[in-house]
């Protein structure tokens, strides 16, 4: 009896007696499925291992805005290639990602003036269009907002926001053509691994096998790490996004805005309504287990991203508010990913760690990590800075501003 259950488990979950791949990825995220796309493109067997349904994750409830500025050149160049790529999805990946052009603007004081500038420099060279614009721009942009105490501000025409969870599953549906297995409802519970080589995963539902496994388990991947024991500072942590209604005479989309001197992001939401998140580094102190935090929104985030908004944007004083939601960051000390083999030579990869910055980097990562996994080098997509080494080493990666989520 116990066994007839656990071949009905196997094949719901879709996993055989047999099933030997040369990728498995753990984790149906942004990050999973567009590397197992990336690989079956290049003609690899792939499978994705998902705990649950691909995108029910951080992916499917990011905020999902696409803007390339960036602070280190590796990461605006990731932004920019990534951006060519929801901008004529369609062609190239297939099927939709609800990609919304509205320009993206952000607004610093006399603190991030230097950084914005040396910034918009660096994004030139990239060949991201992007410029220093006065306040009476700023206006233009989004009537209604405040201006007064803005110091600089620059504006990124080509930027917007996609749909995360229509991205997510048209790149799992693009992965499938190309030969992608996608195993849900499946926890991966432990690696295997044979004279330091990993041999495949052991999961609720059975076991698979290859020699190369690829920890995209985002919030989960220290967990994942573990199974495989590694030591990953990688914190789940516990972040809000709440809606507001924009009033009578407001309602078309507005441009997405990084306001650094309110501590809020915010952008158009259909059915005009504006989502509100914060850019605060406390963030990064809300440490969750994964499998059992909030997912509801806390009253007193409604009111703080409310007043914040306000404060920039008055003729929101009288919207309404539609609700909100929580979901997790996977935060490391710089706030930037790892993309490495750990230990070097052992096919155990990880890609986790994106905090609130990875979604739109997605296209490029895909890139980076089916790279490393199949001993290719892209010059343009160098992954060394993510090397897992750097927390040991003190080697963090810096940005010019002092919050990292904008990296
Ligand atoms: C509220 C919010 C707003 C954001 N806004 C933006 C934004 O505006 N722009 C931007 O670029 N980025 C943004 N981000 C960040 C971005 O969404 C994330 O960096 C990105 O989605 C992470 O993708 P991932 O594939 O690494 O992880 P995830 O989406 O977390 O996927 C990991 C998957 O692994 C699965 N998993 C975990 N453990 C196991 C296991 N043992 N076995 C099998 N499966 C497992 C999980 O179920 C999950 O589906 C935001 C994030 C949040 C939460």
């Amino acid at each position: 009896m116990i066994e007839n259950q656990r071949v009905t488990a196997k094949i719901a979950a879709g996993i055989g007696n047999s099933d030997v791949f040369d990728v498995i990825l753990i984790g149906g995220g942004i990050m999973g499925c567009c590397t197992a796309y990336e690989l079956s493109r290049r003609g690899l067997s792939v499978a994705i291992v998902e705990k649950g349904t691909v995108g029910e994750g951080p992916t499917g409830k990011s905020s999902a805005i696409i803007r390339q500025h960036y602070s280190n050149e590796l990461t605006a160049r990731m932004a920019y290639y990534s951006l060519g790529i929801f901008q004529n999805f369609e062609e190239i990946i297939g099927g939709e990602c609800g990609f919304t052009k509205t320009g993206f603007l952000v607004l610093v004081d006399a603190k991030d003036k230097k950084g914005l500038e040396s910034n918009i420099a660096l994004h030139k060279k990239v060949g991201i269009e992007s410029e220093l614009i006065a306040a009476e721009t700023v206006s233009e942009l989004i009537p209604g907002m405040k201006t007064s105490d803005l110091v600089s501000a620059a504006y990124e025409p080509e930027s917007g926001y996609a749909d995360p969870y229509l991205t997510v599953t048209s790149f799992a549906q693009a992965a499938r053509r190309l030969g992608t297995k996608i195993i849900q409802d499946t926890r991966v519970i432990g690696i295997n691994f044979e004279g330091g080589k990993v041999t495949g995963v052991r999961t609720q539902n059975g076991e698979l096998s290859a020699p190369v496994v690829i920890n995209c388990s985002g919030a989960w991947g220290a967990q994942v790490a573990a199974m495989a024991g590694i030591e990953a500072p990688i914190d789940s942590c516990r972040v809000q996004v709440a809606f507001f209604r924009r009033p009578q005479g407001y309602e078309p989309p507005h441009p997405v805005v990084a306001d650094f001197i309110n501590g809020t992001y915010f952008r158009s939401e259909t059915g005009g309504l504006t989502l509100v998140g914060l850019i605060d580094p406390a963030e990064a102190d809300a440490i969750v287990n994964p499998d059992d935090y909030q997912e509801y929104m806390d009253d007193g985030f409604l009111l703080d991203a409310g007043e914040r908004l306000v404060g920039r944007y008055p003729v929101m004083t009288h919207s309404e508010s539609t609700g909100g939601y929580a979901s997790l960051y996977a935060v490391t000390p710089d706030w930037h990913p790892v993309i490495d083999e750990v230990p070097a030579g052992s096919g155990f990869f990880i890609c986790s760690g994106f905090s609130g910055h990875g979604f739109k980097l997605g296209p490029a990562v895909g890139i980076m990590t089916a790279d490393l996994a199949t001993g290719v080098r892209t010059p343009q997509f160098d992954p060394s800075l993510f090397r897992f080494g750097r927390f040991a080493d003190n080697k963090l990666v810096t940005g010019g501003y002092e919050y990292s989520i904008v990296g």
